[in-house]
């Protein structure tokens, strides 16, 4: 390993270091991500299929019926 890539490493060893961070949410260590693994992973996500326009579930991604009847402001969520 040379001097450099030595360098380098302690450096970003630094920064990292330095830039760690507390989770946005409960305050634990989460380096150098805005939210901790726990976190992340307790958050919601999106189904799989949903309605182009307002995310809710659908059976196959189509748009829903809330939509069809009445189309919100906005193009997509
Ligand atoms: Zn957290
Ligand atoms: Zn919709």
């Amino acid at each position: 390993m040379s001097i450099l890539t030595q360098s380098a490493a302690f450096i970003a060893r630094s920064c990292a270091r330095l830039l760690a961070q507390d989770c946005l949410l409960c305050a634990a260590d989460s380096r150098s991500s805005l939210l901790c693994t726990a976190c992340a992973d307790d958050l919601p996500r999106l189904p799989a299929d949903y309605c182009p326009r307002c995310a809710l579930p659908t059976p196959a991604g189509e748009v829903c019926g809330r939509c069809l009847r009445q189309a919100p402001h906005y193009d997509a969520a």
